[in-house]
């Protein structure tokens, strides 16, 4: 039956019979999306979306499903707060079925739920639309609204630079899509204008290679505020974009993996010759698209006799990182490493 026709065919029924058909219509899709949350946690419990060529279940929602962002992040958080607190999943699932709480609403409670409050906050926006929750946050937590504006966005300026080789940072609106409310301890909000052509021009490190040029703009609140505040006067001749730079820099160093011991010029040949782009390649052949994070990865692992040379080693995301390290040495041994490593 043609989509016209089937309309047509719905003329003849009673009020009752189309509210009560609406009504099990809604009651289908309300436990339809309760099961999509429950396999979710499961398909991101056993990492799934590595083997499919994904970096993260939110890119195979995104980029697999073709869900919208905001779709599979409010899935995400939902199923999050599932995991963390898990003596309410009982209760989140029952009321994601009657209607009370939907995974938007979820979704705007995530950031501020922690062991103490989490009862009540699910109390509280039970049976609320957005605006009655927003409301309701903004009573219920310190600094709700400047932690909202918190939110940066960021803009990649055309011009005549191309993408560095070594240059890792391509996804950073995503960063602002998850980092919901990221501080809990906001006091002041502090508005900094960059200004740097007040400052005297510092002279650009010598291995400094060109790249995209990003147009950032983000607002501080409470420790990150005044942590700004002070590298400016610790280092005063260096503008804001310099500290942030640094910062990533050093943020970037933190998630070198071993690695890095790869010397900084092979780097810069694997990263050109993989166009700056992870290599895993599921088994139907979809290769995975993650541009951020990326590390260079021994294909014959160092431990099982592989070297430095450019044949051996490949660009790999984080999640494909660990998938090849779990494949060669075993998810037990590498699950080991990751828990000492943080000990
Ligand atoms: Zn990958």
């Amino acid at each position: 039956m043609q989509v016209a026709e089937k309309i047509q065919s719905l003329e003849h029924l009673s009020q009752v019979e189309l509210v009560g058909a609406l009504d099990k219509y809604l009651g289908a899709e309300r436990r339809l999306l309760g099961c999509f949350i429950l396999y979710l946690i499961e398909f991101d419990r056993r990492k799934i979306f590595r083997e499919l060529g994904f970096s993260s279940s939110y890119q195979w929602m995104t980029s697999g499903l073709g869900l919208s962002e905001s779709s599979a992040v409010r899935r995400t958080n939902a199923a999050r707060i599932m995991v963390r607190f898990p003596h309410l999943a009982e209760k989140i699932f029952s009321k994601i079925l009657n209607g009370q709480l939907s995974v938007m609403v979820l979704s705007m409670i995530f950031a501020h739920m922690n062991n103490e409050n989490c009862v009540e906050l699910i109390e509280n926006i039970s049976g609320k639309n957005r605006l009655e929750v927003e409301k309701f946050l903004a009573n219920r937590i310190e600094g709700y609204h400047a932690m909202q504006s918190t939110r940066a966005w960021m803009r990649i300026l055309p011009g005549p630079s191309k993408p560095s080789e070594s240059s890792e940072i391509s996804e950073i609106s995503e960063v602002s899509e998850h980092s919901e409310a990221s501080s809990q301890h906001v006091q002041n909000e502090v508005f900094f204008e960059a200004k740097s052509n007040q400052m005297p021009a510092p002279a650009a490190p010598a291995t400094q290679v060109p790249g995209p040029a990003i147009r950032l703009a983000v607002t501080l609140v409470g420790e990150g505020a005044r942590d700004l505040l002070r590298l400016r006067e610790l280092y005063p001749y260096r503008d804001p974009s310099q500290i942030i730079n640094d910062a990533l820099g050093l943020m970037r160093k933190a998630r070198d993996l071993p690695a890095s011991r790869v010397p900084k010029a092979i780097q810069r040949q694997i990263f050109a010759r993989d166009g700056n782009q992870c290599t895993f390649v599921s088994d139907d052949g979809r290769r995975c698209s993650e541009r951020g994070r990326l590390q260079v990865d021994h294909i014959l692992p160092v431990a099982k006799g592989g070297d430095d040379r450019a044949e051996n080693l490949r660009l790999l995301c984080a999640a494909h990182n660990q998938l090849m390290a779990e494949r060669h040495f075993g998810k037990d041994f590498m699950r080991d490493k990751v828990t000492s490593a943080k000990h």
